[in-house]
């Protein structure tokens, strides 16, 4: 199979970023680029280049595992992915929240690396970030731009299996 992307049709919004960022380096779309950003954008837990890895070869085992790590640093660079390290001495990535969004919150857990974004929280939650923001900017007459949260511990499914 040629590694020529010829159409882009139907690409999810974190691949359309990574052909512009890509492109803009004078560097190819290609397949494995593209599958490895369509992993991290249906991802809603944090992965590791191996976990990335494996699950691409299913479909696609042409695919290599340091292309993986390259698209990985290519991505990281172009701010398209949020990169944890959990302890474990090796990096995870999830696909980064809208640049432009105000609020970047994530609540983590520890065990699973399952994230549950700002984006999935309630209005009432948005209300309560916003008058942190007012008091804060009062209190220290900083002017806020965009808050970035990341709560650590652990979800419902793991509490289950680790009780
Ligand atoms: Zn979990």
């Amino acid at each position: 199979m040629s590694e020529k992307m010829d159409d882009f049709h139907g690409m999810r919004p974190c691949c359309r970023r990574l052909e512009g960022g890509i492109k803009n380096r004078g560097m190819r779309m290609t397949i494995p680029r593209q599958l490895v950003a369509e992993v991290l954008e249906q991802s809603d837990k944090y992965l590791g280049a191996e976990e990335i890895y494996s699950i691409i070869r299913e479909n696609y085992p042409a695919i290599g595992l340091a292309t993986v790590y390259r698209t990985l640093v290519l991505m990281d660079e172009l701010g398209l992915v949020t990169r944890q390290n959990f302890g474990e001495g090796r990096s995870l990535y999830i696909a980064a929240d809208n640049q432009n969004d105000r609020y970047h919150h994530q609540l983590i857990c520890d065990n699973c690396y399952k994230v549950i974004r700002y984006s999935e929280l309630s209005d009432d939650d948005i209300e309560l970030y916003r008058q942190l923001e007012e008091r804060l900017s009062a209190r220290y007459g900083f002017e806020i731009n965009k808050q970035v949260v990341q709560i650590h511990g652990i979800c419902p499914e793991c509490k289950k299996k680790l009780s």
